[in-house]
């Protein structure tokens, strides 16, 4: 019942958004994938005519509506260009959620998501379990990039250079935490994120060590999960809500001054969907957890490193920054990751050109069109190899998948970093 009063509600907030486009078609210009088909109804003006007549087209072929609205990179990169500031992705993540009320999961997301997602341990477990089994699976193709590929023919994994699961996850290696704001005065909730706990605990591990560099407490609560992004983007508001209001209960705001996590996409999550997506008795709770949420290089450079203590280097080791579309374009964060960077001062930042046009992952989007999002990364792909960097960094554990694979299936010799990596290796340990 609550279900579907919160489908009603959205489709009520559906019509209301919906009028804003007019139609002018600037968001084709941007579309990353467009560009690549030349297809009217792959673009957001496409998808918003269509959805203007939602429920039309949902009684009469409501898959031929899941299709083309699940073949979008969900980069935000329409809106951030769009005149009229439609809201494009809220309006696609309601449409998403109303058409899955209306058809259904698919059967395998409903049990990844309703057995794994929403029990965060039992994921866990699952996932150590294949830790410890994947060397059977796998072989290693790119020692410097990191990645590996599959020793036999697979459906799932196809022809991608991957990022193994880590040995040891955070969640083991660092259950909880609670320790007093030192000489900062600031203390943070550290928010982890699927990717960052099983794939980069190393990012974590930098985060943690620059936050202890400069006297900043850490609450790291046991027991967290998936921010919810995996659930939403397919429609499941059922899952989601369970996973907001974990978090909400495990992250208390009286406890922490800033709510931190290293994933541009967690951020933006938290930020933007959480608040506008989550069942009505969430929202106030939600909000107030937003409004606390900051990106890692954010919160190291707007409230911790004080002035005149980065360094600049011209001789140094050269890097490339790629913009995450959940940086820029949703929480518009760009200049802090770059001054991270530029204070180690053995890196020498070398810009790359269209430094924020999507790495073409989108989450599910590189699962089910895998062509399609790979045609999109090699443009990012080839930018980043013309800059003669080594390494390349940017602020979302998902883009790092996606550039390891680009950079590694074209035999690049390029290490991918977060920045607060980057920076944390200034620090002795
Ligand atoms: S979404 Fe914005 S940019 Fe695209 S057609 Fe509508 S008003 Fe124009
Ligand atoms: S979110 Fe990105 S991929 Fe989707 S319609 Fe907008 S620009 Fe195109």
């Amino acid at each position: 019942m609550g279900d579907i009063e919160q489908l009603r509600r959205l489709m009520r907030q559906l019509e209301d958004q919906l009028v804003v486009c007019m139609r002018c078609g600037m968001c084709q210009a941007v579309c990353p994938v467009f560009a690549q088909t030349g297809r009217e109804a792959d673009v957001a003006r496409g998808k918003l005519v269509l959805l203007d007549g939602l429920m039309q087209a949902m009684l009469s072929d409501p898959e031929a509506v899941r299709e083309r609205l699940q073949r979008c990179l969900l980069c935000g990169s329409c809106a951030a260009n769009c005149p009229s500031g439609v809201n494009v992705l809220d309006i696609f993540l309601k449409a998403r959620a109303i058409l899955a009320g209306y058809l259904g999961l698919p059967p395998l997301k409903k049990a990844v998501f309703r057995r794994l997602l929403a029990h965060p341990q039992m994921l866990d477990r699952v996932v150590e379990f294949g830790a410890v089994f994947q060397k059977l699976f796998t072989r290693p193709v790119n020692e410097v990039v990191g990645t590996s590929c599959a020793r036999f023919v697979s459906p799932l994994l196809a022809d991608r250079h991957f990022r193994t699961l880590a040995a040891v996850p955070l969640h083991r290696r660092r259950p909880s935490l609670n320790t007093p704001a030192g000489a900062s005065g600031l203390r943070v909730g550290f928010f982890v994120g699927c990717l960052i706990d099983k794939i980069f605990p190393n990012v974590a591990e930098a985060a943690l060590h620059v936050l202890e560099h400069h006297g900043v407490g850490v609450f790291l609560p046991e027991g967290q999960g998936c921010c919810g992004i995996p659930a939403i983007s397919s429609g499941d508001t059922q899952t989601f809500n369970e996973l907001v209001r974990r978090h909400l209960d495990q992250f208390d705001t009286d406890r922490f001054d800033v709510l931190v996590t290293c994933c541009a996409t967690c951020t933006s999550t938290i930020k933007k969907i959480w608040p506008s997506l989550c069942s009505e008795d969430l929202t106030a709770r939600a909000a107030g957890l937003a409004a606390k949420t900051m990106d890692i290089s954010q919160f190291l450079v707007k409230r911790v490193i004080t002035a005149g203590t980065t360094a600049r280097s011209e001789n140094g080791r050269v890097v490339t920054f790629h913009d995450s579309c959940h940086l820029k374009k949703s929480l518009g964060v760009s200049g802090e990751p770059r001054e991270l960077i530029r204070a180690n001062p053995d890196y020498t930042l070398r810009e790359m050109s269209a430094a924020d046009d999507c790495c073409g992952m989108g989450g599910s989007f590189n699962l089910e069109h895998y062509g399609l999002s790979a045609r999109i990364g090699r443009l990012k792909r080839d930018n980043i190899a013309a800059t003669g960097c080594s390494v390349v960094a940017t602020g979302c554990p998902a883009c790092m998948l996606q550039i390891s694979d680009l950079l590694s299936q074209a035999g690049d010799r390029i290490a991918v970093k977060h920045p607060v990596e980057i920076y944390a290796e200034s620090f002795p340990a």
